[in-house]
């Protein structure tokens, strides 16, 4: 794999030179980003269409217009993120001036999984960019049209000399991690980020790790099951459940689990209608694998719950209907392993006590989601569990919030992104503090010690 280890060289040497540190080149990269989305937006959606069955519309809000997002607010904010930031000096060292710096890392590599294949590759690009950096992209095999549209379009709008893309499966990840780089951002499973975070580690290369795991929501018997089952409903059933902060099962006081359930199932059929396959607002699974997965999941469980809504499926289209399970058992296959899916299991739970021992018995996760109008229960989860993100009333749209840190925590992933964060992340926050050299003030704690110097630096430090 010569060319790839060429491809790193080369956008190395691109950064060593300066090329990607003054603003202007960032502003004007970030531009020609903006432009390579805009002028392209057909030939996007239509790979998205191909790749994942998605919508037109549907790729626009949760792709485009997030990366498009991104560029607009780092570009409105920039000067200000990356001026020094004054740190207030202690009485030891005055006088004097301290402040910090971000300085950009060197060269970066952004690895993106298949499910939003230009949201989860083009937004890390935006801070990484912003933060003066050389750039490898490495989008996801499993979305292969849009791989290899961002390949050609790629260079055709970016400064090839420090931003690259390198197309290919597990052999080419492979001999990228056997380069040196200067920071690795990874988004996909967390089997995948303990390879790169081992790669990472021969070279202390820090890392940020976009993981997934299981999303729960919370609802109980005070909230508004009509507007809660809608959310949900789109929340779950978007990309066909193919979402990382999508809600992967639901948690329902017991009094009102069957109410939501054909609540869900009224909402399904008011957003795709009652023929879902003919609908073309819907997407479809990515492969065969996952298909296969999806649908065993669903047989293995169906007979340890009911199915409320959906269960229906089609191979050759990569078809599975948005589905509910009602009264699954919580040692269902389907809530052994994270669902990535259209399939929603509505699980009975008698107390906040049970619903919140449930979900801190399993592994930490990316997002959680209460719908609840009861304020103590609200600071129940507050207080009592951990997550990435916990959103009260609203499923998945907190990552459109630029300035609301997004990432996981434990197995769902460490380090986040968006907005400013993204720039810190491929950045160093550099100390600097600068001295007169005259006066000495410094001549009190050099040798020769005597008790009066002692004495002014007890009273000047205590
Ligand atoms: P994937 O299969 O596309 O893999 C992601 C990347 O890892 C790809 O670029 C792939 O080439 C590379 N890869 C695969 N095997 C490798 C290996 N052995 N060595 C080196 N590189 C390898 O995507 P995926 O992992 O199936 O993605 C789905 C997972 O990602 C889910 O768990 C989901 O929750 C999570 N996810 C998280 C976020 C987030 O922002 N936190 C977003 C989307 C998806």
């Amino acid at each position: 794999m010569s060319d790839i280890s060429t491809c790193v060289t080369e956008v190395r040497e691109a950064f060593a030179k300066g090329l990607t540190k003054p603003s202007k080149w960032r502003k004007s990269q970030l531009k020609a980003l903006d432009r390579l989305l805009v002028e392209n937006e057909q030939a996007i959606t239509g790979a998205l269409r191909d790749d994942l069955g998605k919508h037109p519309s549907e790729a626009y809000t949760t792709e485009i217009s997030i990366v498009r997002g991104e560029i607009s607010n780092t570009l409105s904010h920039l000067g200000r993120w990356l001026a020094p930031k004054p740190v207030k000096p202690s009485i030891a060292v005055l006088p004097a001036n301290a402040y910090t710096i971000l300085e950009p890392l060197g060269v970066a590599l952004i690895i993106a999984p298949w499910n939003y294949p230009v949201q989860l590759l083009l937004g890390p690009l935006v801070g990484a960019i912003a933060a003066g950096n050389s750039v490898i992209l490495k989008p996801s095999e499993l979305a292969p049209r849009t791989s290899t549209l961002i390949a050609t379009l790629v260079p055709r709008y970016l400064d090839t000399r420090a931003i690259r893309v390198v197309e290919g499966a597990v052999e080419e990840t492979t001999a990228l991690l056997e380069e040196k780089f200067d920071h690795i951002f990874y988004t996909g499973n967390g089997r995948v980020a303990r390879i790169v975070m081992a790669a990472a580690a021969k070279n202390l290369t820090p890392v940020t790790l976009e993981l997934g795991g299981k999303s729960p929501t919370y609802v109980d018997e005070t909230a508004d099951l009509d507007a809660v089952a809608k959310r949900l409903a789109w929340g779950k059933f978007v990309n066909a459940g193919q979402t990382c902060v999508a809600p992967d099962y639901v948690l329902a006081s017991e009094s009102i689990a069957q109410e939501l359930a054909s609540k869900v199932s009224a909402a399904i059929t008011a957003m795709y209608g009652t023929n879902v396959q003919s609908n073309d607002q819907y997407g479809r699974i990515v492969n065969e694998n996952h298909f296969d997965r999806l649908v065993g999941l669903m047989d293995e469980s169906a007979g340890n719950g009911a199915v409320a809504h959906g269960g229906s499926s089609s191979r050759g289209d990569l078809f599975i209907e948005p589905t509910v399970l009602l009264g699954t058992q919580r040692t269902a296959p389907v809530m052994g392993q994270e669902i990535f899916g259209p399939i929603l299991p509505i699980i009975p739970v008698y107390s906040v006590d049970d619903a919140i021992d449930f979900i801190n018995a399993g592994d930490k996760p990316l997002a959680l989601y209460v719908f609840t109008n009861r304020k103590d229960v609200r600071q129940r989860f507050l207080r009592d569990t951990s997550s990435g993100a916990l959103g009260f009333g609203l499923p998945v749209a907190h990552l459109a919030i630029p300035d609301l840190p997004f990432g996981g925590v434990g197995e769902s992933g460490m380090g986040a992104y968006h907005g400013k964060r993204s720039i810190e992340i491929f950045s160093h926050e550099k100390s600097v503090v600068s001295k007169p050299m005259v006066p000495d003030t410094m001549a009190l704690v050099y040798p020769p010690f005597s008790p009066k110097k002692l004495g002014i630096v007890r009273r000047l430090l205590g």
